[in-house]
């Protein structure tokens, strides 16, 4: 299928301004699978005024009932594209088969229902009682409001999965909303244009920009006056930017940013499973293009060299199994990008010139289809000062580092300017200790799931402030009002 898209600005679906278009490169071939529509300053002006009209002028920030209803029958429509979805994260994201329908959609999928039934829960307003002070009674009300215009800016990652958790969370909540996908997916953003039209939901509440340039659109929304609040999924470093330049306008900034995670195995993980907990660790899935992927495998000195000999052998066994877009159990394909194959390459090479040891892959392999393939990678004798474990390297690449006791595997777990997720493998009650006191904002124990559409997610220091999803995640796009009326 061809992935030609429009803008989608004050309820139309519309070329960019002067009809510009660019090519959106399929990361499976490298070749050009639609046109964009590429949006100017002009459309992003026009995108921001329609939200602020839609905000400022219409009741679609105070009919709770009627925004319910609508966002329902927006996430009924998500359902029955679900298919269509699958196919854009396939030929637009390169989510293998197995990643597309599981992580890709499935997860948005839930993620909308778990922000739909968390909706009801929320307390628009609050009785908090009289209270008498400076000798008279007052009767006080705590009420939450809708907090306006909303610029959710998102990732190319699993970018229907982000664009659910800004985009129906910040309308389920009453604002209206400014989407600026990432330029290398811009279908995955455009459908929601498609899908508005097609829920009935009121003109200007949401509209979507793409655009070529990763960064004017978005600088644009960051610091024009009639943003309130920015939504941000992202790198670190475009994260901090964006909080500069909020602050002229002192904007709401909620930022979901990169990670460095851990995969921390306990000495006390049964013999018979730490087999399959150790080959578990392998960075495979969506070609380890994942934010809160846990990359650095933290293993006790005691079990280290039996763990280097599974991975050997599970990396080898892989070697044939990934990178086949007609593979339903496939579950890695390529990196996004040629930008990111030659990011995720240099820090291969940055591996081995930092001393670690290269276990298996490392190599692009052009070999696979045109696309943008590497190897399924695996660093041993890594040290957690080298690069390779403080930096984000977001591709299928895994260092695995040696510690003496949980106090040093706590250590090393805290010690990165990180803090997004985490997993950690052993006897329950000592897992679950060890949890609390990783500084990091998701963490799964023995393989359970921290991160769904009913709870809160977001990151300890740089990865990042506030949370999205879960009711938490509905909050962060209101305002807090406390009226006190006087009754004596
Ligand atoms: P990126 O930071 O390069 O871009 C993200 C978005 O910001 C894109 O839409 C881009 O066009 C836009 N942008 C770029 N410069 C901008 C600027 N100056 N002002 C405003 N907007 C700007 O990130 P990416 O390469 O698209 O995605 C990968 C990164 O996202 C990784 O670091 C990953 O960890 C992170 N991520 C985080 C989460 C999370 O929830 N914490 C989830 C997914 C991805």
């Amino acid at each position: 299928m061809a992935l030609d898209t429009l803008l989608f600005i004050d309820g139309e679906l519309r070329p960019a301004k002067g009809g510009k278009t660019y090519d959106n490169i399929g990361p499976w071939t490298g070749e050009v699978i639609g046109q964009a529509a590429d949006g100017s300053a002009e459309d992003v002006d026009a995108a921001i005024a329609a939200a602020r009209r839609a905000f400022d002028t219409t009741d679609w920030s105070t009919d709770h009932a009627r925004r319910y209803a609508l966002m329902k029958t927006f996430r009924d429509l998500l359902y029955k594209n679900r298919d269509r979805l699958v196919e854009i994260s396939k030929i637009e994201v390169g989510a293998a088969p197995g990643a597309a329908y599981r992580a890709q959609i499935d997860g948005a999928l839930s993620g909308a229902d778990g922000l739909i039934s968390e909706f009801q829960r929320m307390k628009w307003e609050e009785d908090r009682g009289v209270k008498n002070e400076m000798g008279f009674d007052t009767k006080r009300y705590v009420m939450r409001e809708a907090a306006g215009v909303v610029a959710a800016i998102t990732p190319w990652n699993v970018p229907l999965y982000i664009n659910v958790g800004k985009v129906v969370a910040a309308l389920l909540a009453g604002c209206t909303v400014v989407l600026k996908p990432a330029p290398d997916t811009p279908a995955m953003g455009a459908i929601f244009g498609e899908l508005a039209i097609e829920a009935g939901l009121p003109k200007g509440v949401i509209n979507v920009v793409t655009s070529a340039d990763p960064v004017t659109a978005g600088e644009m929304l960051t610091k024009d006056p009639r943003v309130d609040l920015v939504s941000f999924t992202g790198s670190t470093a475009v994260g901090k930017k964006i909080m500069a330049n909020g602050a002229e306008t002192l904007k709401r900034v909620f930022l979901e940013l990169g990670g460095k995670s851990v995969f921390l195995v306990l000495d006390d993980v049964q013999e018979q499973a730490f087999p399959m907990v150790i080959a578990g660790s392998m960075v495979v899935f969506h070609a380890g293009q994942g934010c809160a992927y846990p990359t650095r495998l933290l293993v006790p000195k005691s079990k280290y060299p039996m763990a280097v000999a599974i991975l050997e052998k599970a990396y080898a066994g892989y070697a044939d199994k990934w990178g086949k877009i007609d593979e339903p159990t496939c579950i890695m394909g390529p990196l996004i990008s040629k930008r990111q194959l030659e990011r995720v390459k240099g820090y291969v090479d940055l591996g081995v010139k930092e001393g670690a040891r290269l276990l298996a892959g490392g190599n692009i392999r052009n070999d696979k289809g045109g696309g943008f393939f590497i190897e399924p990678t695996c660093f041993v004798d890594v040290r957690n000062d080298m690069r390779i474990a403080q930096e984000e390297i977001f591709g299928p690449v895994l260092v695995v580092i040696p510690y003496e006791d949980d106090e040093d595997a706590i250590r090393i777990a805290n010690d990165s300017i990180y803090g997004l997720g985490g997993a950690v493998f052993g006897s329950h009650q000592r897992a679950m200790n060890v949890c609390k006191r990783i500084r990091a904002g998701a963490l799964s124990v023995n393989g359970g799931m921290s991160i769904t559409g009913d709870l809160p997610f977001g990151g300890y220091k740089q990865s990042g402030m506030g949370r999205e999803w879960g009711l938490e995640g509905i909050e962060e796009f209101t305002e807090i009002k406390a009226i006190g009326a006087r009754v004596s």
